[in-house]
């Protein structure tokens, strides 16, 4: 993959735009307030009455309503939620959005599946941080910053992989790396590592541990430890060192029992399941069954979340975690999605 630093950006191509950041969440406050320090003129586009406004306010940002930041600027950076942009865009963008404006995502959900469609004027780009807004910003301000990928979709100027290169430079992505892909692409590894690894691998892996000790008469408490509570010290290991990095870090029990039963518990029915979940992420009918069911109103998922939180691996870890007070979380921000 090609990789861009801040040499190869050209930052003069921002001087005299305006660039509108629809959303405060996560990583809205994370590029807004990196680009402003990095000296562009932002515009932060908020809902009416939105809680976001107190801290835009404080942070010393300009806001304005959706609509109105929109039709302001010359670069509009899309960062509500991926299944509330086709609705945000619908209503309060796509009629708004100046000809041959630039529009721009932090993810390539809604352009590669087509919940949102751009008129064939605007120039569309991505800018994707490989990391929670909060880190976007810390790096920022420790003079470092955190990877991103670019991706062009559309480019009716000739010049929207420049402008992309020089947006991630200015939210401190050429400190660190700025890596080319594709819309498709990224969408696509994006959805298959956090369902098949991430997020739903592991969360499975972790929970069927779990009740195969808890099964087979050990104390939930143990289960806990064993199969939750240190998958922190080797996910570290493996997020500094990768995996071998990680095996030099554990006994040579432990690690002859990785290779010898390992690739017995993630065998070929599970690879077999991976190539499926990723055929229904390619063909788009993971994409089609999401957005059903965000449009039918969430029951199933909130039917999914209820279930999650009456699993007894919940109630044995909220008493194992109240003795251990240091893992309380640092801020308000919880959520760390994946991305
Ligand atoms: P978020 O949920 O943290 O924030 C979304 C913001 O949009 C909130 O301020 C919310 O109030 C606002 N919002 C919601 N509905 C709205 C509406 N109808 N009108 C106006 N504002 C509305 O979201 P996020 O995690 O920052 O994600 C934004 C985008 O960035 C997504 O495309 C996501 O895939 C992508 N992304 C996220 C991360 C991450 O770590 N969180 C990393 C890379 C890319
Ligand atoms: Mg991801």
């Amino acid at each position: 993959m090609k990789v861009f630093y801040d040499r190869d950006a050209d930052r003069r191509v921002l001087s005299n735009k305006t660039i509108a950041v629809i959303g405060y969440g996560s990583q809205g406050r994370a590029h807004a307030r990196n680009l402003h320090d990095s000296g562009v003129d932002v515009v932060v586009g908020l809902r009416a009455h939105s809680r976001s406004e107190a801290i835009a306010r404080e942070d010393g940002l300009r806001f304005a309503s959706v609509e109105e930041a929109t039709a302001m600027a010359d670069v509009v950076m899309l960062l509500v939620p991926d299944e509330e942009q086709p609705a945000v865009y619908l209503h309060s963008v796509g009629d708004r959005l100046r000809p041959n404006a630039y529009l721009a995502f932090a993810h390539g959900f809604a352009i590669h599946f087509g919940t949102v469609v751009p008129p064939k004027n605007a120039n569309v780009f991505m800018v994707a941080p490989k990391s929670p807004g909060r880190l976007v910003r810390s790096e920022y301000e420790a003079g470092r910053g955190t990877p991103c990928l670019i991706a062009v979709h559309q480019d009716p100027s000739g010049n929207t992989r420049e402008l992309a290169i020089a947006y991630a430079a200015a939210i401190g992505g050429g400190r660190a790396g700025i890596l080319e892909t594709t819309f498709k692409d990224e969408t696509e590894t994006d959805l298959f590592g956090e369902q098949a690894v991430l997020c739903g691998g592991v969360s499975a892996l972790v929970t069927a541990g779990f009740e195969t000790l808890v099964e087979s008469g050990y104390a939930p408490e143990m289960a806990y430890f064993e199969c939750l509570h240190e998958l922190k010290l080797i996910v570290d290991l493996m997020h500094e060192r990768g995996i071998g990095g990680m095996r030099e870090g554990i006994s040579n029990t432990a690690e002859y029992g990785d290779y010898t039963r390992g690739p017995r518990i993630v065998g070929e029915e599970v690879r077999k399941a991976m190539r499926t979940v990723l055929g229904e992420i390619q063909d788009g009918s993971f994409a089609r069954e999401w957005v059903r069911e965000h449009a039918a109103g969430s029951g199933g998922f909130d039917r999914f979340r209820e279930a999650a939180r009456s699993h007894p691996i919940e109630q044995v870890g909220e008493r194992l975690r109240a003795l251990m007070p240091w893992l309380a979380p640092q801020d308000d921000e919880l959520k760390f999605r994946v991305c």
